[in-house]
């Protein structure tokens, strides 16, 4: 090889290096400003309750406070108590989902019965939430982890319960089996999604303002696609449904044969 060739050849390489490192840079850039945001979200998420239960055991502890006030400040602490103890849980639980290090509990179960549990389990009230389900394909047999899979139900449903302001609010449960996968689609009757947050709405922490006290921490949505992503599935959003809609996908191999 020429002189001049050998010189063009060097330092294109140095240039690829030095793209390449810029590129790493870069990365390593953006990491460190997500996970900046992140601890300084869950701060945030932390100073809330926090604050509410320190102020309201100080006056507890150094107030004339009658009996109602007292009964309704314990309360108060009650709540919040469980409100941190529910977020850490979910941050712990997002942290092992994240990390890809889940352990999968595989077993065989009829959907019908996963979304009979979830159903009971969201701790809607029936008088006031109407649950249409569809009866067609409810038979299907289930062989995934069937916890995980009412983790994700009880989610979608209990945050059609909470964020559902319609008059008569309903949710209406669809199951479908097409070739390559079992779905199951939640639509509620309520505002829905702006479109604008439709991408978001699986980030960690994201939520639309003004939820008043029916807001949790915005963690609902993320676990619930990390969970879908390790059960071989997805979790998306349906636009167009005149409410919020979901579609939980399940892969074809989790639909067990028929005994
Ligand atoms: P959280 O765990 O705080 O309830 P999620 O991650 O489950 O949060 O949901 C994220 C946000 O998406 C909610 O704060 C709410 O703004 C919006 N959202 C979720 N489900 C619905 C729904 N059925 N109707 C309207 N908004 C919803």
């Amino acid at each position: 090889m020429e002189y001049s060739s050998q010189l063009e050849a060097k330092s294109a390489e140095q240039e690829r290096t030095a793209r390449a490192l810029r590129e790493a840079n870069e990365k390593l850039t953006a990491v460190s400003i997500q996970k900046d945001a992140f601890l300084s979200q869950i701060s945030h998420e932390l100073r809330t309750p926090m604050t509410s239960i320190r102020s309201f055991s100080d006056i507890l502890r150094d107030g004339e406070v009658d009996d109602t006030a007292r009964r309704r400040f314990a309360g108060i602490i009650h709540d919040e108590t469980n409100r941190l103890t529910r977020l850490l849980d979910d941050l712990l639980d997002l942290g092992v989902l994240e990390s890809g290090q889940v352990q999968l509990n595989i077993g065989e179960g009829r959907l019908s019965d996963v979304l009979d549990r979830a159903v009971m389990a969201s701790g809607i009230d029936p008088a006031r939430v109407r649950i249409e389900r569809t009866p067609a394909h409810e038979g299907v047999t289930l062989r995934t982890d069937l916890e995980r899979l009412t983790q994700v139900f009880i989610n979608l449903i209990s945050n059609a319960a909470k964020y559902c302001a319609a008059e008569k609010p309903r949710l209406r449960i669809k199951v479908r089996q097409t070739q390559g996968a079992t779905e199951v689609d939640f639509c509620d009757n309520g505002a829905g999604i702006p479109p604008e947050f439709e991408s978001m709405v699986f980030e960690k922490f994201s939520r639309l303002e003004d939820q008043g006290k029916a807001g949790g921490a915005g963690l609902g949505l993320a676990i619930s696609r990390q969970i879908m992503t390790a059960l071989g599935g997805d979790i998306t959003y349906l636009p167009g449904q005149g409410g919020a809609g979901f579609r939980v996908s399940l892969p074809a191999a989790a639909a067990a044969p028929a005994p």
